[in-house]
């Protein structure tokens, strides 16, 4: 189904959301960043800058209380916290390459064990994506499969129209009960074109090529070449819109406290260290050649899918240069 709505519209629709109590998050100016963060108002709502961080933490926060526990004279109290509780949430102006990553992290948070968490949350949102109509130097969506007007993973997606407002298509049940909601803010598509999409200049890369090469170079050279100069900061794990590892740990005294799950990184130097001290990935190529792994042969061995939907920011935040996309590229070659 396709409609069409003006910018006002659209930001009077966010305050209705708003003034109903419904929690709006989309992109806006926190600090000196973008983020995707609740709106106070549809003021807040930014377009043309993509969030420094990706809409992951909507899902799966960078924080978040699993229980707590209390004393009680020999007895231990425990208080799940209940995910059914949280908030039914809309996710606005999402780039297409955080929406696609969406489905691909799905699979593993309802695997063997159904995170009830992330699924609640994922099960009381809809996502509303945007289409982009610039990239820079670090985008590569179009090289893994993906393009910047891609729906993978929005349930409502929305296009620039060249005369202002949006071009909007309802991609799942979820989305067309939104538009029949709120109709009196859409109207029918008048026929005005959409502004052109942004061009990453990345060509196609052969994933299976490179999962080849993956598949019988566990050990190689070309892994200290490639990440010798990494200093396990974890900064593009926690802007990635695919890494999903997380610890858990319990904060508090001994008579109470929280356990908390946390975001962690396969690039933290204390990520695999074992309570005997042995640390398998002791130094870091081994821990960048988990990283390309992950990404690129083991959720693909495991769900046929990758944990990479080329949003580039991992290119943009690294503090040595370490470029991902030019990692394949390399691979590729070989
Ligand atoms: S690996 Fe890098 S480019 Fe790929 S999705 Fe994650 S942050 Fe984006
Ligand atoms: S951001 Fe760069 S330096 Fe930091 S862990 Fe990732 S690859 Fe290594």
């Amino acid at each position: 189904m396709q409609k069409q709505i003006t910018e006002a519209n659209l930001r009077l629709l966010i305050d209705s959301l708003l003034l109903k109590g419904q929690r709006v998050v989309g992109p806006r100016q926190s600090g000196a960043m973008v983020l995707y963060e609740p709106l106070s108002s549809a003021s807040d709502l930014v377009f043309n800058e993509q969030p420094r961080r990706s809409a992951k933490e909507a899902f799966f926060p960078i924080c978040e209380d699993l229980l707590e526990y209390r004393k009680n004279g020999q007895q231990i109290d425990l208080e799940d916290i209940e995910p059914s509780r949280f908030p039914e949430t809309v996710l606005i102006g999402v780039r297409p390459c955080d929406a696609a990553a969406m489905p691909v992290l799905d699979s593993v948070f309802s695997w063997d064990y159904k995170d009830q968490f992330y699924l609640e949350r994922r099960s009381r949102t809809i996502i509303i994506g945007l289409a982009c109509t610039s990239a820079d130097d670090a985008c590569f969506c179009t090289a893994v499969g993906l393009s910047p007007g891609d729906s993978k993973g929005s349930d409502l997606m929305f296009s620039h129209l060249v005369n202002g407002g949006f071009l909007v298509e309802s991609h799942t049940d979820k989305g067309a009960l939104f538009l029949e909601s709120w109709k009196d803010r859409f109207t029918e598509p008048d026929g005005s074109k959409t502004l052109p999409l942004a061009q990453p200049e990345a060509t196609p890369f052969d994933l299976k090529k490179i999962k080849g090469w993956l598949d019988d170079h566990f050990e190689d050279p070309a892994w200290d070449s490639i990440a010798t100069r990494c200093v396990g900061c974890g900064a593009c794990a926690f802007v990635c819109p695919a890494c999903h590892c997380f610890d858990i740990i319990d904060e508090g005294t001994e008579k109470s406290g929280k356990r908390r799950k946390f975001w962690d990184a396969c690039g933290f130097s204390k990520f695999t260290n074992h309570a005997s001290g042995h640390n398998p990935r002791d130094l870091q190529p081994k821990r960048y050649r988990n990283r390309i792994m992950h990404k690129f042969k083991y959720y693909d061995d495991k769900f046929g899918q990758n944990l990479c939907t080329g949003c580039g920011r991992c290119i943009r935040v690294c503090p040595v240069g370490i470029d991902i996309a030019g990692i394949l590229e390399e691979i590729e070659k070989k």
